[in-house]
């Protein structure tokens, strides 16, 4: 039997709750705490922030090569989210899940109902802020979006929140280590650990 056959495929997971709700420190942690979580590297047509590094948080692009990877069918999903694009390149993913890798898409709602249609042996998870004035407190502290960014971004989550309710799992961002603790079970569990 050859080694490729007897690796177990890793479980695909879709990450998602509005811009602020606190998902990348969380999913920080979960890589931190579990050796076989690896999160998919997004490709995206938005600047990059301060402290940000191509090939790292994304791989930042032009919409013209954005617009390349769509027509050679390269992405799982993509989505258009506050003018730009963003999208999930697809042979990353499916070679950590053929090694064994539990892989995570953080990434927006638009993006995941697609993929829980599309790949419907998916866990969908969805982190909520304890209030929605918590989350604007939270998005302004960060201070990297303008006002009109800000009202956005605002926008964008009340929507986002909506649809918190097709998403398997809920986890509400309230105490940081709690929060990593309730994602790590639902892997444990959904993973046949627990
Ligand atoms: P940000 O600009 O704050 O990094 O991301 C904005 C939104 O885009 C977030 O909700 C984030 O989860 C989402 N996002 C990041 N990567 C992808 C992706 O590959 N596909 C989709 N559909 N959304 C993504």
């Amino acid at each position: 039997m050859s080694e490729q056959s007897i690796i177990k495929p890793g479980r695909l997971f879709v990450y998602s709750g509005c811009s602020g709700v606190g998902k990348g420190t969380i999913m920080k942690e979960l890589i931190k705490a579990d050796s076989t979580i690896r999160l998919s590297i997004s490709a995206t047509t938005r600047l990059p922030r301060a402290g940000e590094t191509d090939g790292v948080e994304y791989f930042f692009v032009t919409k013209e090569k954005f617009e390349e990877m769509i027509a050679e069918n390269g992405f799982m999903e993509y989505a258009k989210y506050c003018n730009n694009y963003y999208g999930t390149p697809k042979k990353a993913v499916e070679d950590m899940l053929s090694q064994g890798i539990n892989v995570f898409l953080e990434i927006d709602v638009v993006g995941a109902l697609n993929i829980i249609r599309d790949y419907p042996q998916c866990v969908s998870i969805f982190i909520l802020p304890p209030s929605p004035e918590v989350l604007e407190h939270r998005l302004r502290k960060r201070g990297t979006e303008t006002e009109e960014q800000i009202q956005n971004r605002l926008g964008a989550a009340k929507r986002e929140m909506e649809n918190a309710e097709k998403y398997q799992y809920t986890v509400v961002n309230d105490d940081l280590d709690k929060a990593v603790q309730d994602v790590l079970q639902i892997v444990y569990k959904e993973t046949g650990r627990a």
